[in-house]
C-alpha cells in the first residue's frame, strides 16, 4: 500500500502499478508522501 497523497487533489494514490505516479482524480504528477498515521501521546507527569 502506498502512502501518497496528490498535491493538488489530496487523493490516495492508489494505482502506481497501472498509472504510474500520476493521479486518476486530476491528472496531477505532484504528490507528496504521507506519514505513517501515528499517534504519540504525549504526556507529563
Ligand atoms: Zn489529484
Amino acid at each position: 500500500m502506498s502512502d501518497y497523497r496528490c498535491a493538488k487533489c489530496n487523493e490516495h494514490l492508489r494505482n502506481i502499478a497501472a498509472l504510474g505516479f500520476q493521479c486518476e482524480k486530476c491528472g496531477s504528477r505532484i504528490f507528496f508522501k504521507e506519514r505513517p498515521n501515528i499517534k504519540k501521546v504525549l504526556k507529563s507527569d
